[in-house]
């Protein structure tokens, strides 16, 4: 990663969808360090508000982070700038798709 990361001026693919932030592979020691308000009600990945994960700092295509960096789930880790994922979820912002 460079040190200007175009995901701090964007966090699209956090407020995608809700059910974009959901658990997949993370074993119990890894979902125990993400704080149990920013969960949702069943368990099964991120607390949003509407289609916007709790955990998204800022404002979208502008100056976001995620409070949870460090522990945020496995598909937030997989989710590159530039891949078919990051294309659609900035589409949705109308934010330029990145190559
Ligand atoms: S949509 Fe792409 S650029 Fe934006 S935060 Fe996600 S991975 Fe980063
Ligand atoms: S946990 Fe962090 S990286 Fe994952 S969707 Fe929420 S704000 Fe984005």
């Amino acid at each position: 990663m460079t040190d200007k990361n175009p995901c701090q001026a964007c966090g699209a693919c956090c407020a995608y969808s809700q059910n974009w932030p959901r658990f997949s592979t993370e074993d119990d020691a890894a979902l125990d360090l993400i704080p149990a308000a920013l969960v949702n009600d069943r368990g099964s990945g991120m607390r949003c508000d509407g289609d916007r994960c709790a955990a998204l700092a800022g404002n979208i295509g502008q100056a976001t982070s995620c409070t949870i960096y460090a522990a945020r789930p496995e598909v937030c880790r997989t989710c590159m700038p530039g891949d078919a994922e990051c294309a659609m979820a900035r589409r949705k912002f109308a934010l330029a798709v990145l190559i």
